[in-house]
């Protein structure tokens, strides 16, 4: 088989870097978009479009009936689903490879499996991955939960099965309040995400975020391409992500890399993963998996010089790896900055017209964006409009590269957490690479 036209399934900034990479490897596109998207820059760029339903997602970026039919019609033989959207739906999966469309993603088993957290850390123990102490599955029973709680200790977190993007989660201090935050837990979980199952962990006091990225054949070669450090979040969302991490030496990342590897190589995993951990005291506890590119690729590709996306498509197009573990080597470093239209220290959505755009540029300078002048951000969708991807040979040569940067980028007419950055980038944790996952709150309460 050989893909000659991807439909992205998917919009912003993500569909144009995989228009990007499949224009480089000679490959035709076809945009997908709403009616709230048709001046969408991805759009205007891909070699065919159709439009495949209202603003609302639920009836346009994730109406699979819509999808399938447009690539059907535009005879395209492979899907991206870019990150969000379908891209962890194992039945879109599925229903894709049941079209005979090849779907660039992973098996839709191990989708279905990582994207229960359950059974993603049932596989992950199995696999050899260190996990946070917790209950070994599902707990419904507040005897058990008390049991549990009291053998790895307070506090402890109660956890969503099928919980996502930082939400399905209560922290517990203490014996007392564990029936009430259970059953809360429960019927949260329900209400968002239609099933109450939960589990229970250690609740790590001050850990880093941080997440190692894989690629697999799906036939049992597996390698790593080293980590990011992820911890500066608001929210339990990542503002601002680099590689490698400040805080780990060479014989970790090949140790806790290599076993990455070999968990993925057991599996046969196909294509692009992030196994996430949080690190506190020297230790890596696997949190999820996911099944999927994640916005912060960027970083792993400034300081490996490999193109994840095409590696995707030469994995969905049944290629072997094209770089084996002993190639793949690491070089200086590399941030993101998210980009949000919103303002910078109250978060308040800033949708609305953009009148003026300048994006940074020069030497190591990458911005992913679909942004340009008189475009309009529609209020429906995710509010980031660009991440600012900055190399240096070293951390700090980086660090002064990407404020250089920062003080270029324009963007008129909306606001933007450019502010955030600039301000973030002159504390002495950030520069020193001192924080943890709750750094970023931390401070921005002392700011208030
Ligand atoms: P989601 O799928 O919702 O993103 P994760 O399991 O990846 O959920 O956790 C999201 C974030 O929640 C982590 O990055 C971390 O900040 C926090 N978190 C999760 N589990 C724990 C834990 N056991 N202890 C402390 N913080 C945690």
């Amino acid at each position: 088989m050989a893909i000659h036209r991807i439909l992205i399934a998917n919009r912003g900034e993500i569909a144009l870097r995989i228009h990007r990479a499949a224009h480089e490897m000679g490959i035709e596109t076809v945009a997908v978009h709403s009616t709230a998207d048709a001046d969408a820059m991805h759009v205007r760029l891909a070699d065919h479009a159709v439009c495949i339903g209202p603003p609302n997602a639920s009836d346009s970026y994730l109406n699979v009936a819509a999808i399938i039919s447009a690539a059907e019609i535009s005879q395209a033989d492979a899907i991206h689903p870019g990150y969000g959207f379908l891209s962890e739906n194992a039945k879109f999966a599925e229903i894709v490879e049941a079209h005979d469309i090849a779907w660039i993603g992973p098996k839709p088993e191990h989708i279905r499996t990582m994207g229960d957290k359950v059974e993603a850390k049932r596989t992950a123990g199995k696999l050899g991955l260190p996990l946070v102490p917790g209950s070994d599955g599902a707990v419904s029973d507040i005897a058990d939960a008390q049991e549990i709680a009291h053998r790895i200790g307070y506090p402890v977190i109660i956890k969503a099965a099928s919980g996502g993007g930082g939400r399905g989660m209560k922290v517990c201090e203490s014996e007392d309040q564990l029936e009430t935050l259970m059953q809360q837990a429960g019927s949260e979980a329900k209400a968002a995400f239609g099933d109450a199952t939960v589990y229970i962990e250690k609740y790590l006091g001050n850990p880093r975020h941080i997440e190692f990225q894989v690629l697999g054949d799906g036939r049992g070669q597996a390698v790593h391409l080293g980590e990011r450090d992820c911890s500066l979040q608001r929210r339990h969302q990542k503002v601002l992500e680099e590689a490698p991490s400040p805080v780990l030496g060479e014989e970790d990342r090949n140790r806790m890399g290599m076993i990455c590897a070999d968990a993925m190589a057991q599996m046969e995993y196909r294509g692009a993963g992030t196994i996430e951990f949080l690190w506190e005291n020297g230790e890596f506890y696997f949190i999820e998996m996911n099944t999927r590119l994640q916005v912060e690729h960027p970083v792993t590709e400034m300081i490996t010089g490999i193109d994840l996306v095409r590696e995707q498509i030469r994995i969905a197009d049944g290629k072997d790896l094209s770089c084996k573990q002993e190639d793949i080597a690491f070089h200086g470093h590399a941030i993101e900055c998210r980009i949000n239209a919103e303002d910078a220290f109250t978060f308040a959505p800033s949708p609305g017209q953009v009148t003026y755009y300048h994006a940074a540029g020069g030497m190591h300078v990458r911005v992913d964006s679909g942004l340009y002048a008189g475009y309009k951000i529609p209020p429906y969708y995710d509010s980031m409009i660009a991440k600012l991807i900055v190399y240096g040979r070293t951390r700090e040569r980086c660090i002064m590269r990407l404020r250089r940067a920062l003080e270029e980028m324009v963007i008129e007419g909306v606001k933007t957490s450019i502010p955030l950055h600039q301000e973030l980038l002159k504390q002495d944790d950030v520069l020193s690479g001192d924080y943890s996952i709750k750094w970023l709150e931390d401070w921005l309460r002392e700011r208030e």
